[in-house]
């Protein structure tokens, strides 16, 4: 019987394993003391919720359920997805918010300037621009970086209250650990769906099929939900390259 190996998948989930504990590790008043320090205020320029700023938006489950709530058509399938198989299907870790057709890609929930969602937005609306995961820096040292876009955007050394910096503190590294622990459960679910079915990732299938897709081409692609995968059928647009990067992913 041919072995199909899934090695690579297995070292994935070790890897996020081993960055989970080392998100947990991080010591809490040095996060705390680095939100203080920047002193950052959000000044509502609103270019967070565009592609202008960032690429895509991603989300946890439990926001792909609320948005779901609020809108049906407001989610789709996040893009790149890094994994295809010997029969050109694509697996993808969750959706992503939709963006509108403007000229600045608006998220679908963004009304002149202002999220129509505000008191119900979801995890990564509500952390931005703080983080805390491993980055490269500009000249490439991976290091840890706990505020997107320093210096571009907002106001900075304004004065934090000690109660906001310990909240904000907290919410990030939970949404962080959110993020990493459903990299873990999509990689699980592909590892034990590709065993199963025998499957393998083709990287040339992969890549031709993305360019394909690139130039108005549809691919089949299984979005990871809350333990399962469930179906999508989407066809590329033909659109001009955007600079921005994604808010998460
Ligand atoms: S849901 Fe609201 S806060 Fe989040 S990206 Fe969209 S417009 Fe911005
Ligand atoms: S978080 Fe930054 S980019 Fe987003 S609205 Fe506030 S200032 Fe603008």
């Amino acid at each position: 019987m041919e072995r199909i190996s899934l090695i690579p998948i297995q070292e994935r989930i070790i890897a996020a394993e081993r960055e989970l504990s080392d998100l947990l590790a991080y010591p809490q008043e040095r996060f705390e003391e680095i939100i203080r320090d920047v002193g950052f205020r959000c000044d509502c320029c609103s270019r967070c919720c565009t592609r202008v700023f960032n690429g895509h938006v991603f989300l946890l489950d439990r926001d792909t359920a609320r948005a779901r709530e609020i809108d049906p058509q407001s989610v789709e399938p996040a893009p790149f997805p890094e994994f295809c198989d010997q029969n050109g299907t694509f697996y993808v870790s969750g959706y992503a918010l939709k963006a509108k057709n403007d000229d600045r890609g608006s998220c679908y929930f963004l009304e002149n300037t202002r999220c129509r969602i505000y008191d119900r937005r979801f995890s990564i609306c509500r952390v931005y621009p703080y983080m805390l995961h491993r980055e490269p820096d500009q000249n490439g040292k991976i290091d840890w970086r706990q505020i997107a876009g320093l210096n571009e955007h907002g106001e900075y050394h304004t004065e934090i209250p000690d109660n906001l910096c310990r909240q904000t503190a907290a919410e990030t590294r939970e949404y962080e650990a959110a993020v990493i622990r459903q990299e873990i459960a999509f990689l699980t679910c592909i590892r034990d769906y590709f065993l199963q079915n025998r499957l393998r990732h083709v990287q040339k299938i992969h890549d031709d099929l993305m360019r394909e897709y690139g130039r108005g081409g549809e691919i089949r692609v299984m979005v990871y939900f809350n333990g399962h995968l469930e179906e999508h059928r989407i066809r590329g647009t033909v659109t001009p390259k955007t600079t921005g990067t994604p808010k998460k992913k």
